[in-house]
């Protein structure tokens, strides 16, 4: 797992977004991001500062053969935040 520094994001938890782990390639423009924190998700810009997807990205994302894995993930940091609670 390698991490890279993206610019400051503040997210809707209240997180401070600022590194991105992944496995293999660096994020990209149009990429998908979770929050470690939440499990929400925010799509990177171009300058790799973060939006949260509007209804028609998420209709894009959620039609991507990955999203299964995705959706593992999310579900998998809500089951660990209702533990630590
Ligand atoms: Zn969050």
């Amino acid at each position: 797992m390698k991490t890279t520094r993206v610019p400051p994001h503040t997210c809707t938890c209240g997180a401070d977004n600022d590194a991105a782990s992944h496995r293999n390639a660096i994020p990209s423009p149009g990429d998908v991001s979770l929050c470690w924190y939440c499990g929400e998700l925010t799509v990177f810009n171009e300058d790799l500062t973060q939006h949260v997807p509007t209804e028609e990205e998420m209709v894009e994302i959620r039609a991507n053969p990955a999203w299964h894995l995705v959706e593992d993930m999310i579900n998998q940091i809500h089951a660990r935040k209702q533990k630590d609670n």
